[in-house]
């Protein structure tokens, strides 16, 4: 999955022996900038690891353990928003209520049921979707398609609101003492007006515990620039960065937390129920550092 990524880390870590002197590490260091940089991670985010790196590698004793430690080290960092959960958690009271926000095509609808199929087999909960994106009339017929399919329970109302379906959802959910609720929300094609403020309004509604916001690996620094925008007006606590199956190169995992300010939280590779993983990154960093 980060094969790009993994590769320039090893060639870094290659170029640089124990009781290197300063040109050694130059020659890591330059050598980790020009992958990161191939992979797409955003030159911000490169240039602050590479600072970093430097330092804790000098501070330490140049080295190759001293080398590695660092970037594991800043790589976590860099992964990590202070006090943020990782993967997913569960509202001290159920149900867990999640709006799955994101642009049309980004794959919301497809993550949503990922996320459910997630939660009922490996956490072994009862969850409740609710089919809010009523703008694209498909996305119920797809989700009933996917519920039925993965055997997780659907509220859907063709011609409800959505505030309305969402209050209805809710309510069943309380009652029948579900553990989760995902609410799957209408996108379109960029970023307008009209759609942030139908956001808003299903969110008064639901008051969720989490804003899932629901990124396209595959747009790259676009997919960046988009949650932003997301956060700033509706709020995002985690993003999911769906399609990294594809020619993604990897490198906009890395610098996304960091430059949306919200952790990210499960990657999808894949189009099918069980291409979801977690994000924690000690897990994803021992994983790229081999
Ligand atoms: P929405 O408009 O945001 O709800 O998007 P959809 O869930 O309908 O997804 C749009 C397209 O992307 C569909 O053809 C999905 O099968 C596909 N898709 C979603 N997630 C992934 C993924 O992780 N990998 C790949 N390859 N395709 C995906």
């Amino acid at each position: 999955m980060f094969d790009t990524l993994t590769d320039s880390f090893k060639n870094a870590i290659g170029k640089i022996r124990f009781h290197d002197d300063e040109k050694a590490l130059k020659k890591a260091t330059d050598e980790l900038k020009k992958s990161l940089l191939k992979a797409d991670v955003h030159h911000k985010v490169v240039k602050e690891l590479i600072k970093a790196v430097e330092l804790d590698t000098k501070k330490n004793g140049i080295g190759k353990e001293q080398f590695m430690a660092a970037l594991q080290k800043e790589l976590t960092d860099i992964l990590t928003i202070e006090g943020a959960p990782k993967g997913f958690t569960f509202a001290s009271k159920p149900p867990t209520v999640v709006l799955m926000i994101g642009l049309q095509g980004s794959g919301k609808t497809t993550t949503t049921g990922k996320l459910a199929y997630f939660l009922k087999e490996q956490k072994k909960k009862k969850v409740l979707v609710i089919a809010a994106d009523l703008q694209r009339l498909a996305a119920v017929e797809q989700l009933k398609q996917i519920t039925s399919q993965i055997e997780v329970d659907l509220v859907a109302d063709e011609n409800a609101s959505p505030e309305t379906i969402v209050k209805q959802g809710l309510e069943k959910a309380q009652k029948e003492l579900y553990d989760v609720v995902l609410i799957d929300t209408a996108g379109r094609l960029a970023i307008d007006e009209e759609l942030m403020d139908e956001l808003a309004r299903v969110k008064e509604v639901a008051e969720p515990d989490e804003l899932f916001y629901v990124a396209d690996a595959m747009t790259g620094q676009d997919a960046v620039r988009t949650a932003q925008t997301f956060k700033e007006k509706i709020g995002i606590t985690g993003v999911v960065l769906s399609k990294f199956d594809g020619d993604s190169k990897g490198g906009v995992a890395l610098g996304l937390s960091e430059q949306v300010g919200a952790p990210l939280r499960f990657i999808g590779a894949g189009e099918k129920m069980p291409d979801l993983e977690q994000f924690i990154p000690d897990r994803i960093v021992s994983r790229l550092m081999g």
